[in-house]
């Protein structure tokens, strides 16, 4: 079974009131998720929206994480007043805790984007993650969203730092499938490749463009957010689990079990695993193209104010032992970095990180 895309899909401006006869015929008693307080007005606005058409709407928001402690939380509210559906309205943490609740209660998830940060409005996928946001493990769902709202009116409202974000997260699709599935004989995880490898091309050459002027008007960003949120999306559905992350999303994960007092969002942390990804195919599949793209990712990075090391990500690897949990994390038996081509071994990722952190890597 292979759940490709979302049922329906609203996407440009006031997708959201669009949108709106087909939520109605849907649902009668929706829970609308939500989290931070900057998202507040417009998760308001879904609200009054969905009471002037006479729906029986109530609110809930996260108080950590997509984790344990909050899904339960939401899963007794949804109970308790017999919500017959989940409308998940925020980032990726929102979206993920909406389609996993609704998938374990058996009831739609509607998915409401409210930046341009990750791709999860779209995927049958929950990442799960402790309270403090260390990441335990990703879920496989039943099925895509049963309605997915890419509204350019709200994704505009988000700070750019969660476009970078994006970016960074939608470029790995590329990176990581092409690494790990290249020899798979499977036509769609092929083709989904490709998609990747197209989209990577596209936020080459938009990515800055729309970084520097985040309005509608500006094709650039269109484009951009619409790749960030809906064909990265669509590259994992029609690639399926085969269609796997590799090292940068491990390194992410590794990177997550050191609990800092800065929050930094999913794709900020993939970019970097992103670079330690190139490092280890440099030295260890002897890739000659690594450092080229090494070089013209760093200047994408720059140019959006991303994050290059685990340094600027706020942890110093050489100290409280960081170095060696992050890499017994990247390498734990049940880590994407086995999926790679070629065997990375404990040594491995501590040498390549050691040298990574330890130079200032010039463009
Ligand atoms: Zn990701």
């Amino acid at each position: 079974m292979q759940s490709i895309s979302p049922e329906t899909i609203y996407r440009g401006n006031y997708a959201w009131q669009k949108s709106l006869p087909k939520i109605t015929k849907l649902t009668k008693t929706p829970l609308i998720l939500g989290r931070g307080t900057h998202t507040y007005d417009l998760r308001n606005k879904i609200f009054h929206d969905l009471k002037n058409q006479n729906l029986d709407v109530k609110f809930a928001n996260l108080e950590f994480d997509c984790c344990y402690e909050d899904i339960s939380n939401v899963k007794n509210i949804i109970l308790k007043n017999n919500h017959d559906s989940v409308i998940a309205a925020g980032g990726g943490k929102v979206l993920d805790s909406g389609k996993y609740i609704a998938h374990c209660l058996d009831i739609p998830c509607i998915t409401v984007p409210l930046s341009a940060s990750t791709c999860a409005g779209w995927t049958a996928l929950s990442n799960i993650y402790t309270k403090d946001g260390q990441f335990i493990k990703d879920v496989a769902l039943g099925s895509c969203p049963k309605i997915l709202v890419y509204d350019h009116k709200f994704i505009q409202t988000a700070p750019s730092r969660t476009l970078a974000s994006g970016i960074a997260d939608a470029l790995a699709k590329w990176y990581e499938s092409s690494l790990t599935s290249s020899t798979i004989e499977d036509g769609l995880v092929q083709q989904a490749i490709q998609i990747s490898r197209v989209l990577r091309d596209q936020l080459l050459i938009d990515g800055e463009k729309a970084f520097k002027d985040q309005f509608e008007n500006n094709i650039s960003w269109r484009n951009t957010v619409e790749a960030c949120g809906l064909t990265a999306g669509l590259v994992g559905g029609i690639g399926g689990e085969k269609c796997r992350t590799a090292a940068a999303h491990a390194i992410h994960n590794a990177i997550t079990q050191i609990i800092t007092p800065n929050k930094f969002l999913h794709g900020e942390i993939v970019g970097v695993g992103l670079l330690l990804q190139l490092r280890l195919e440099e030295m260890k599949n002897n890739n000659k193209l690594a450092d080229q793209s090494t070089k013209q990712l760093l200047l994408l990075m720059k140019q959006l104010n991303l994050p290059t090391t685990i340094g600027e990500l706020g942890i110093n690897v050489f100290e409280d032992n960081n170095l060696e949990k992050i890499a017994d994390f990247t390498c734990r038996h049940k880590s994407e970095i086995h999926f790679l081509p070629f065997e990375v071994h404990k040594k491995d990722i501590i040498e390549v990180i050691a040298n990574f952190e330890k130079q200032k890597i010039k463009i």
